[in-house]
């Protein structure tokens, strides 16, 4: 629903694609203009093209540490970190140097080899998980592990939040229906309503909700699929107790609980969320999804839960799942080298780079006199153009659709001339990486009263 979200955002900045109010010239441009000729959008995953913000976006050539350097030879901050894996920063040496010595040894073989089955036991390590299997994104994961948890429990309902966004599983790109334990309609053109009518949309960190539903259809319920944290409407934290309500109202009704954790998963922390939650309060999910952190910046994804179930899973059970390229040697190696090497004193960087960015941008923004909400799940932060008077916390989906998105686009394109390469949309996490340093922090404060006037002075579109 995220990408739901940003996708909605585009058709409505659709006009303002290649007039947004940055014109990007030069060899970015005419690269856009060559993608565009081959590609739909000119790119390859939709929220890369700038809709959302208006403009057209930079062609990277390479990236260092915390820096992205485009094609016309500009160098940006980086604060999305490729949506999330880079927790090292770009280039790391060590990821380099294993990935160099893999990929001599043969890209691929189609057999089991020794650095999948060290990853899948270094995340069995972190996490509550008994056994993973691996995949290459994080789609796969949660498309696999809703398959499992349906096959496991002879049952075919699935619940999520709106707002948590689980890849395009056809079942997942769902809108809520018409009340809150109704089934849902179909997010986009192209997924029939055969493929929601099993799907029950409900609003995120709304405990009552879920015991409603679980109240009318709990004995058709398979699972509850949650994001561990949101954010792919904005950084949304769960509130107090509500993943523990998850855990408990699936288990007294016989469903599974599905954590996605492909974006806070060993991001947050090294157990990521849940090692702030669950491992706390004494529960632990029966499936989770992991992906983005544990490729290292490669194709590689997860999911993996409690052993009675991942035994449904073929060629153990009779629940078919499969994949080519699953648990690839060279992503693999990535993954696990960047596990490896993201020790607690990197968690602790990550947290203290996150609040430091914070307070600098509440900071600007306050002083401009902008409306805004900084919130944070762990080292997980976004800005929310929202007026704290009338929403003062974000904590759904319609809480994060009250932005007034035409400050974050002008602020986005006053960062961006800065040398700040922000998330191209109001509706994500900013991420930082263990190699974001002082002079990036200098980098960014100088950037932001500029953005956060830009942000002040924006006007709605269609005001003068
Ligand atoms: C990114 C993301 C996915 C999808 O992963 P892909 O590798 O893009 O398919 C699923 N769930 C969450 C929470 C994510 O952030």
């Amino acid at each position: 629903m995220g990408q739901l979200a940003r996708w909605s955002a585009t058709m409505e900045a659709v006009t303002s694609l290649d007039a947004g109010p940055v014109q990007n010239t030069g060899v970015s441009a005419a690269m856009f203009a060559r993608a565009l000729e081959v590609t739909p959008g000119g790119v390859n995953s939709p929220v890369r093209a700038f809709r959302a913000v208006g403009g057209s976006p930079r062609f990277m050539a390479r990236a260092s540490g915390p820096y992205l350097y485009d094609v016309d030879g500009n160098e940006y901050v980086d604060l999305v970190c490729s949506w999330g894996p880079m927790i090292l920063g770009h280039a790391h040496p060590a990821v380099v140097e294993a990935v160099q010595q893999a990929v001599t040894g043969g890209t691929s073989y189609g057999t089991p080899s020794v650095p999948e089955v060290e990853l899948a036991a270094e995340i069995v390590a972190r996490t509550p998980v008994d056994q993973v299997r691996l995949v290459s994104s994080g789609t796969e994961a949660t498309m696999s592990a809703i398959r499992l948890a349906r096959g496991f429990t002879g049952r075919d309902l699935v619940v999520k939040f709106a707002g948590c966004y689980h890849g395009h599983v056809d079942s997942l790109l769902a809108a809520a229906g018409s009340g809150v334990a109704t089934f849902a309609l179909p997010g986009t053109p192209g997924v029939p309503p055969g493929s929601t009518a099993d799907t029950i949309v409900l609003p995120y960190n709304n405990s009552a909700a879920v015991m409603e539903a679980f109240a009318s259809h709990g004995a058709q319920i398979a699972c509850v699929i949650t994001e561990a944290a949101a954010g792919n409407m904005g950084a949304v934290a769960p509130v107090d107790g509500f993943n523990a309500t998850l855990s408990r109202l699936c288990r007294e009704h016989g469903a599974l609980f599905i954590s996605d954790e492909v974006m806070t998963g060993f991001r947050v922390g090294r157990s990521g969320y849940w090692g702030l939650d669950g491992a706390v309060e004494g529960w632990s999910p029966d499936l989770m999804t992991f992906g983005k952190v544990m490729g290292g910046g490669f194709p590689a994804a997860a999911f993996g839960g409690r052993r009675d179930v991942m035994a449904r899973l073929s060629p153990v059970g009779p629940v078919y799942q499969a994949g080519t390229l699953s648990g690839n040697p060279i992503a693999t190696t990535a993954g696990l080298t960047t596990l490896r090497l993201a020790t607690d004193e990197i968690y602790a960087t990550l947290d203290r780079v996150a609040a430091t960015v914070q307070a600098l941008v509440s900071e600007a923004l306050s002083a401009a006199g902008v409306p805004h909400l900084v919130q944070a799940a762990g080292n997980l932060f976004s800005v929310f153009f929202v007026d704290p008077a009338e929403v003062p916390a974000v904590r759904s989906f319609d809480d994060a659709s009250r932005q007034q998105l035409h400050r974050f686009r002008a602020f986005f394109h006053a960062m961006l001339e800065a040398g700040v390469y922000l998330p191209p949309s109001a509706f994500e996490a900013w991420f930082v990486s263990a190699s974001h340093d002082d002079r990036v922090i200098d980098v960014i404060a100088s950037a932001l009263p500029k953005a956060a006037a830009a942000a002040a002075a924006a006007r709605p579109e269609g005001t003068g």
